[in-house]
């Protein structure tokens, strides 16, 4: 046994993310204060998890305390709250590592949030605090001082972490008596402003309305002496009847599962009973995470075994769902299961697709049932699910049909492909899209004039998973998609809306046309693998397309800023022969120097108008100030 009691305190300073997070703390104005509260007692739930599931290996952990639970003492005489737990504790290095640093990526990306809006002044903190649970720091918004007294099980050692926010923090050998005899005990001296949160009324009028359903039981003492009386029972919601549980319970549920504060979009709670038996209660978030898009995030769905938490990180859902989250709580699964078996396991495959399943029909039940639910569940995670088209063979169908897309028939809304389907035109024989990095500018495409004029609708795919995703899939009940930027467009079979403009000779045919198309390919010989009369183009006079059989002009792009295209593909060029431009052009007397101008001009234009550089910006200029001159009437 070290006797760590003379060792003298030490005073160390906090990283800076934390003393940031701190300062926003202690000047929170945050009305809602009470989600400190929440903060606690789940992370006195999870060290109650932690020490269940070390104990499975050496249950002399549990020693003659195997029950766990969490004790709140509030004593407004003392003014200080303390939540008190015999879960894990903390040893002294993990009490400096967890209490000194922020090791949660969705605190991280809070904080640069909260810096992109303008910076440390309180009133956008408060808001974003609202949304987002941030952790142990919140406690700083009710207490003046913190102090932290714990005993990691197994240990002979107690140590003592205090701060009051303003940029170090104290840490102390504890006598053994200030400790509990396993676990942490938190004491917060409250501000003069927070005093209320030292009265047994308030706090249990708290936790019953946040923490109702965290799976250790609650109990509540007033005054340090006095016997503690249990406010939860601590059984697991998941477990009940649904007939059992309100909308409410599962709301609650989810934000102390979450850490988020908002209201679940989908709740899909259900057992699965037969060859395999298992409790499953997943929730879509109502609002985006902040880390949605780190590469670093997992899944967030629990594995618990007979109700004892296993690990967080058995990836029970693919990563296009990792946007959920929840629990599966097994008795298929013996408890001291092993990170290996975790991955191999059978049954957990069986899980994985099970819950999988569950949530895609969930989600499609939605669609049907409360569109404007659904909508909003795709505009926060409609990005995400996008990749499950080209990661989940499988299920690429049933995905296609979740998906929704803005196309060239709607604003705001979103449109799914089976309406798009149905609207096709008789001899229509694909999905048209157009993958671009902007929705306005792929509004406005030159590429897509022909598809208008014909009334055929074009989706409009914006997010930059889109193109990986359209290059592969097979198709939509059983049409092909295909890009208004790739290959002939084939629209020769169907009719303009406008008819009559269809009955002028077909210019294309017209000698002189030909002869302009074959001058612009000798002209442009170097920068295009091809040039032709276009059938796409209505209103504009040239546009650039992907050759038949490569990647669409925007997966192109896309790989190309990724190192990872090969020799790039030339574009093809396309004349509008019935532009007025084209038409002078082709008619042009003349002179040669003049052309060549004016189609270098014209293949920039083309390049601009996708969004890209021009070629040679200085002979770019020089053209453009050579033919203006002319136009002028200079010489
Ligand atoms: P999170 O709970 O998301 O990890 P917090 O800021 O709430 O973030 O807590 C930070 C860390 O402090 C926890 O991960 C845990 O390691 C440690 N911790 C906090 N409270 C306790 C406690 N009562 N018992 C054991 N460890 C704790
Ligand atoms: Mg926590």
């Amino acid at each position: 046994m070290t006797d760590t009691s003379s060792a003298p305190a030490e005073n160390h300073v906090f990283e800076a993310d934390v003393a940031r997070l701190l300062t926003l703390m202690v000047h929170s104005v945050y009305s809602e204060r009470d989600v400190f509260l929440r903060e606690l007692i789940s992370n006195a739930a999870d060290a109650c998890e932690k020490l269940r599931y070390e104990a499975i290996a050496e249950p002399a952990l549990l020693g003659d305390d195997p029950q766990a639970q969490i004790t709140l003492i509030a004593d407004p005489e003392g003014g200080t709250l303390s939540v008190v737990d015999n879960g894990i504790g903390m040893s002294r290095n993990e009490l400096t590592e967890a209490l000194g640093t922020i090791a949660r990526s969705g605190t991280k990306a809070f904080l640069e949030r909260v810096a992109a809006q303008g910076g440390d002044n309180g009133l956008d903190g408060d808001r974003l605090i609202g949304q987002f649970g941030i952790g142990f720091y919140s406690a700083f918004m009710v207490a003046g001082r913190v102090d932290v007294f714990s005993r990691r099980a197994g240990s002979e050692e107690a140590w003592r972490w205090s701060s009051d926010g303003s940029g170090s923090y104290e840490i102390a050998p504890a006598a053994l008596e200030d400790a509990p005899a396993r676990g942490t005990r938190v004491v917060l001296t409250l501000k003069d402003d927070a005093k209320s949160f030292a009265e047994r009324a308030t706090v249990e009028r708290i936790v019953k309305a946040q923490s109702g359903h965290v799976p250790v039981p609650i109990l509540i003492a007033e005054k340090p002496d006095a016997e503690a009386e249990p406010v939860t029972d601590g059984s697991a919601l998941w477990a009940k009847p649904k007939t059992e549980i309100t909308p409410e319970d599962y709301a609650d549920f989810y934000r102390g599962l979450s850490g988020q504060y908002d209201e679940p979009a989908l709740t899909v709670h259900f057992r699965a009973e037969g060859r395999h038996e298992y409790s499953a209660l997943a929730f879509v978030p109502g609002a985006r995470p902040f880390d949605l898009f780190d590469p670093d995030r997992k899944g967030r769905v629990k594995l618990y075994v007979k109700r004892v938490f296993i690990t967080d990180d058995a990836e029970l859902l693919p990563r296009y769902l990792r946007f959920v989250r929840g629990l599966v709580d097994t008795a298929d699964l013996p408890l001291n299961v092993s990170r290996e078996m975790i991955q191999e396991s059978p049954i957990l495959a069986a899980i994985r697709k099970g819950l999988t399943n569950r949530i895609l029909t969930a989600l499609e039940k939605l669609a049907e049932s409360e569109p404007d639910t659904f909508a909003a569940v795709w505009r926060d995670f409609g990005g995400v699910l996008k990749e499950g088209i080209y990661e989940d063979f499988e299920r690429q169908e049933q995905l296609l049909g979740l998906a929704r897309f803005r196309t060239t028939e709607t604003g705001a809304e979103w449109r799914a492909l089976k309406d798009y389907v149905a609207a096709m035109k008789d001899t229509q024989q694909a999905i048209y899209f157009l993958a671009g990095d902007d929705l306005e500018r792929l509004r406005t495409s030159p590429q897509l004039e022909g598809f208008r004029a014909r009334g055929l609708e074009v989706l409009l795919l914006s997010d930059p998973v889109d193109s990986f995703w359209a290059a592969t899939a097979q198709g939509f009940e059983g049409k092909p998609f295909r890009s208004v930027t790739q290959g002939a467009a084939d629209l020769a079979d169907i009719p303009r809306l406008d008819a009559e403009k269809d009955q002028d000779a077909a210019p294309e045919a017209d000698p002189a046309t030909a002869t302009l198309i074959a001058f612009a390919k000798t002209v442009l010989e170097d920068a295009v693998c091809d040039v032709r009369a276009s059938e796409r183009l209505t209103e504009s006079a040239v546009c650039l397309v992907a050759p038949e059989g490569g990647p669409d002009r925007q997966l192109e792009r896309i790989l190309k800023g990724a190192g990872q295209a090969g020799e790039a593909a030339k574009p093809v060029l396309e004349i509008n022969p019935r532009h007025a431009l084209v038409k002078a052009l082709a008619a042009a007397s003349a002179d040669a120097a003049l052309r060549e101008d004016a189609v270098r001009l014209l293949y920039d234009e083309a390049l601009i108008l996708d969004g890209e550089r021009v070629s040679d910006a200085r002979g770019f200029s020089e053209r453009l100030a050579r033919v203006l001159h002319q136009a002028l009437g200079g010489a």
